[in-house]
């Protein structure tokens, strides 16, 4: 491909939207528009890299620091917009909304009477914990909502000092909205004074950690009252007993006990498709420089960029073109930059595009029939016979 075919347009400076250094790298050496939109050579390498994911180990060849969960394989990133749970330890990874984590049970001890107390203004757990002088984790949490197909009343039950996470709820229920006041009257509960003791029509869902949790305050169905030591399995059943609160930093491993770190993350792959504009993103982010990207041989849209440098006595271009035959002839991907253009601009462009190898032909080294070559992420240049160009670069990719 001839660097005008493709017509690639590098800039200087950054974009002062860039959320990241590899967004930025992509924008400047040409990839993405600045509203993350791929241009021509963006485009080229995505399609390159969707060729190369029929392969189902390409990532791997990639040298990404990825991890994954049974269904996904996610990368972290600052701006990334997906919550990921992961262990350091045994590599448990979960996206957030779904993670699981070892639930700490109350010390055991014996189920108390049910006693009504008056709770005025007891609105919320901390209201109420702090009135009635008890732990929160020692108070019942409701949440109640509608079963999106059939309307059906669902009564949730948490600990006080845990939050429901919808997603889990989803999982064993199916998709519900939030109840209505005439819903919650319907099924015999008082919204602020809620529990599952005596409902009707109601499928209860506990969060696993309740039937373990003895005596624990929970409403009274009666506005402004509650009721001390709640207790499942005596005083309410429920349909579904499952795992419902939402994991957080720090909570420990569900495999390991580890604490859990919450990263921010994109998805690169589902056990159906890749994403390859976020694996793009992640390689710009994992693999660049100070002066651009440093792409790794197969994921580069090019194998070598091939340059010219204008001559006194030689005519470096006609050279060039020839080499840029014979590359491509070998099988080896390469991007010609033919411009005439002074030799400071085409080596930065070469920087930030991050072709894994620059060939420069210049006057000097041609009189003796060399050309420079340099691995992007080597210092130094290397001579090199024309004759024994291609070896040399079979070796190198
Ligand atoms: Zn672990």
């Amino acid at each position: 491909m001839r660097y005008r075919d493709i017509s690639i347009q590098t800039q200087r400076e950054a974009p002062n939207n860039a959320r990241s250094e590899g967004f930025a790298f992509l924008v400047r050496a040409g990839y993405l528009t600045r509203e993350n939109l791929p241009t021509q050579l963006g485009t080229y390498t995505l399609d390159r890299l969707r060729r190369l994911s029929n392969d189902p180990s390409f990532l791997s060849h990639l040298s990404l620091p990825t991890f994954s969960s049974d269904h996904e394989t996610f990368y972290t990133i600052p701006s990334g917009s997906i919550e990921v749970a992961h262990c350091e330890n045994c590599k448990y990874t979960e996206r957030l909304e779904l993670a699981r984590f070892t639930k700490a049970a109350l010390p055991p001890e014996a189920e108390l009477p049910l006693a009504k107390v008056l709770t005025p203004d007891c609105h919320t757990i901390e209201a109420l914990a702090a009135f009635l002088d008890v732990p929160k984790e020692k108070t019942a949490k409701a949440l109640m909502y509608t079963r999106l197909a059939d309307s059906q009343f669902v009564f949730v039950v948490v600990r006080g000092d845990m939050q429901l996470r919808e997603a889990k709820l989803k999982q064993h229920v199916g998709e519900v909205r939030a109840a209505t006041a005439a819903e919650i009257e319907r099924s015999g509960a008082a919204a602020g004074y809620a529990s599952p003791i005596g409902l009707k029509d109601a499928l209860i869902a506990v969060d696993d950690l309740i039937p373990q949790s003895k005596n624990l305050v929970a409403g009274a169905n009666e506005e402004g009252y509650h009721l001390r030591n709640t207790n499942y399995g005596r005083d309410y059943t429920a349909g579904i007993v499952e795992d419902l609160v939402q994991a957080k930093a720090g909570d420990p491993c569900p495999v390991c006990t580890n604490p859990l770190a919450v990263l921010s993350t994109i998805s690169l792959a589902t056990r159906k498709a890749y994403d390859v504009q976020n694996i793009l993103l992640a390689l710009a982010e994992t693999h660049h420089d100070a002066k651009g990207l440093t792409l790794p041989h197969p994921a580069a849209p090019f194998d070598v960029y091939l340059m010219h440098v204008p001559g006194k006595e030689l005519e470096t271009r006609a050279r060039a073109d020839e080499i840029y035959t014979s590359l491509q002839n070998a099988g080896i991907s390469v991007l010609f930059d033919d411009r005439e253009e002074r030799a400071g601009v085409k080596f930065n462009d070469a920087d930030l595009i991050g072709c894994p190898v620059r060939i420069t032909v210049g006057e000097k080294g041609l009189k003796e029939g060399m050309v420079e070559l340099k691995p992007r992420k080597d210092k130094e240049n290397q001579l090199v016979s024309l004759d024994r160009l291609v070896e040399k670069l079979k070796v190198l990719l």
